[in-house]
């Protein structure tokens, strides 16, 4: 699960610097009956502020209310889900940086000394990481006997558990 915003991915224009920061700021611009929304990044290294398109001239009455309140209320909660929407970042073409932005939570290791276990993994946001890390760090393994037991047929998943996933997945760890 998150723990706080990714940083953005894009270049800096004043500075050169590729890493941007979200701190859930929108700025609001209405004309006549059209309106746009950015939201706000700044530059980690020099502080320049940069604009993402979350609407362009959008007709007023096309955006539900409770939408615009939130944009006007600067809630971070809408800023984290619209870094999240693929929409939105390719039309701003960003990527985002998830290193040190989220955390794994385990059912405990009770259960890790048993023959077979079967696990799922949820994910809180498309957070994307290497299966063999997170369960390395869920059942107390390294890396390398993860792989190993991939290897050897004792670990298996419908999904492929080599290079990056980002949505739930289950598998069986046997010993
Ligand atoms: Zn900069």
């Amino acid at each position: 699960m998150p723990t706080c915003l990714p940083l953005v991915l894009r270049r800096c224009r004043t500075c050169a610097s590729e890493h941007f920061r979200a701190d859930g700021k929108f700025r609001v611009n209405a004309n006549h009956k059209l309106l746009d929304v950015w939201l706000l990044v700044l530059c980690t290294s020099c502080g320049e502020t940069a604009r993402l398109t979350v609407l362009e001239r959008m007709n007023v009455r096309a955006v539900p209310p409770e939408l615009l309140d939130r944009m006007h209320d600067n809630d971070p909660e809408l800023a984290a889900e619209l870094l999240q929407d693929p929409v939105v970042r390719r039309r701003n073409r960003i990527a985002l940086d998830w290193d040190n932005a989220w955390r794994l939570d385990t059912a405990g290791s009770d259960y890790l000394d048993r023959d077979a276990i079967d696990v799922s993994v949820r994910f809180a946001a498309r957070i994307p990481v290497r299966p063999v890390r997170l369960i390395a760090e869920g059942c107390g393994l390294s890396r390398a006997e993860v792989e190993r037991l991939i290897a050897e047929g004792k670990l298996v998943s419908a999904v492929r558990l080599s290079g990056k996933l980002s949505g739930d997945f289950t598998f069986t760890l046997k010993r």
